[in-house]
């Protein structure tokens, strides 16, 4: 079912999500609405409080981004013989990031029609279970790791406004407060404040 997603501005993706108990009955179906509403607005990344619901959990679809690049860009943004991942986050927590960091442009589907520069890690350590509660530790890199990280930032309560430099987030104030007012074009389904 695709859902409504939430626009900036609204305190729900100002909260820390919860942990979710094992085989919590309403997560399958929950899990199954996020990638919808994902693939529905053509993003690469969902986490569960963009449509409501404070919880770790989180959907990532990198495969879908390196398709769509072109071999030079699939080298510089992906690492050897990484061609993506389309993976269900749950309960995630990053142990470990890299020195070597990189900026690149970032978007939010809770943001519509903005992009920034963020600086971050190029690669990350992340602990999680998968859609069926498996427990992983795995290491991912460049695009991939960037798109985590945004998404595990979502189940803190960070946006990728809060990572910008004062005067860029100044510059970026109007257009903001016309997208929480619901005064924006968009293609997918969105619920303003
Ligand atoms: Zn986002």
């Amino acid at each position: 079912m695709n859902l409504s997603i939430l626009a900036y501005g609204n305190p729900i993706l100002k909260q820390k999500c919860l942990q979710i108990k094992e085989n919590a009955p309403e997560i399958q179906k929950l899990v199954t609405d996020m990638w919808d509403t994902m693939e529905n607005a053509n993003g690469c990344g969902l986490a569960s409080p963009q449509i409501g619901k404070t919880l770790q959990l989180f959907v990532v679809d990198s495969q879908i981004t390196y398709k769509n690049l072109d071999t030079e860009d699939q080298i510089l943004y992906f690492g050897k013989d990484d061609k993506g991942i389309k993976e269900t986050f749950i309960n995630a927590k990053i142990t470990h990031s890299s020195k070597e960091t990189w900026e690149d442009y970032e978007g939010c589907l809770s943001i519509p029609g903005l992009s920034q520069k963020v600086k971050r890690p190029w690669g990350i350590t992340i602990e999680y279970q998968d859609q069926n509660f498996t427990k992983h530790t795995k290491t991912f890199t460049g695009l991939t790791a960037r798109i985590i990280q945004h998404e595990y930032d979502h189940t803190l309560g960070i946006l990728y406004t809060d990572h910008l430099k004062p005067l860029t987030k100044k510059m970026m104030e109007s257009k903001l407060k016309k997208i929480t007012n619901g005064n924006v074009m968009v293609g997918y389904p969105m619920k303003f404040l």
